[in-house]
């Protein structure tokens, strides 16, 4: 089944990945901005970054015959500098145009301080100014409860932001009902044994019925698993779901979500 991974971090995955993902049935990606495996020293240091990931990271996807598309920001890892994320922020607009840019992100909290908290405001005001969507990270483990209604808090506080333009990405069963009843996309992120795997997604799925969610793999620095969406697929056959909620979740909704964007524009194969 083709399908489209809305969350990878391909700047931390070989060539080999690529050729994996494309043969197990991706047809696309997207890429938020995030920590790159150490902490970047200055602005220069982001720039670059962007660049990989509006130039080099399209042309690895594309050898493969997959679109790839992404998201700018600091993340909020590296946003207890606010300073430097101001920086970042202010020079975010070189970029924004450019045709794989789907939006801001992944933005959110991390340790849920009040630096974090003000870089993801600065972040609201660009999007808001630049009419972007929103990919938004939530904390892991003990912090996600509370840096997650933290997070829609200050997003519904501003009535200038359009909730079915927001993904919540990183859901869990203690915080899914919350994201998508305030009217935003939810986004379930899969781990191979911690976290959330296939089969607690699954049953989240069969919870909610699919409506505004998402799977993703995350495939970042961590120990993670680039074909975890395929494995998702495997257990829903498994389950007994239909293969048209199947492909809603793992397809039809990425396309809906992302198609709000201006600059996204996909080519179905034919
Ligand atoms: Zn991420």
């Amino acid at each position: 089944m083709d399908y489209i991974d809305p969350h990878i971090h391909m700047v931390s995955r070989t060539t080999d990945d690529y050729a994996t993902l494309a043969r197990m049935g991706c047809v696309a990606m997207s890429e938020p901005a995030f920590w790159a495996g150490y902490d970047r020293g200055s602005v220069d240091g982001f720039r670059d970054y962007f660049h990989q990931l509006t130039d080099t990271e399209p042309k690895r996807a594309a050898q493969y015959g997959i679109q790839h598309f992404t998201w700018l920001c600091i993340n909020a890892k590296e946003a207890e500098n606010v300073s430097l994320s101001r920086d970042v922020i202010a020079m975010i607009p070189e970029f924004i145009d450019k045709p794989n840019v789907l939006g801001i992100g992944e933005i959110g909290l991390n340790k849920n301080t009040k630096n974090e908290a003000t870089v993801f405001l600065e972040h609201m005001e660009l999007a808001i100014k630049f009419q972007q969507q929103i990919l938004i990270h939530t904390p892991h483990l003990e912090d996600k409860y509370q840096g997650t209604r933290m997070i829609l808090d200050m997003l519904s506080d501003d009535s200038r932001i359009d909730r079915s333009r927001v993904l919540v990405d990183h859901v869990e069963e203690h915080t899914i009902t919350e994201v998508l009843d305030r009217g935003f996309w939810a986004g379930m992120t899969l781990y191979p044994i911690t976290k959330c795997t296939p089969e607690r997604a699954v049953d989240m799925i069969e919870k909610t019925g699919g409506e505004r969610l998402l799977a993703n793999s995350a495939g970042d620095w961590g120990p993670s698993k680039p074909t975890a969406v395929p494995d998702l697929i495997f257990e829903m056959r498994r389950r007994g779901l239909s293969e048209t909620l199947i492909r809603k979740v793992v397809y039809d909704n990425p396309m809906e979500f992302f198609s709000q964007s201006k600059n996204f524009t996909f080519t179905l194969r034919s």
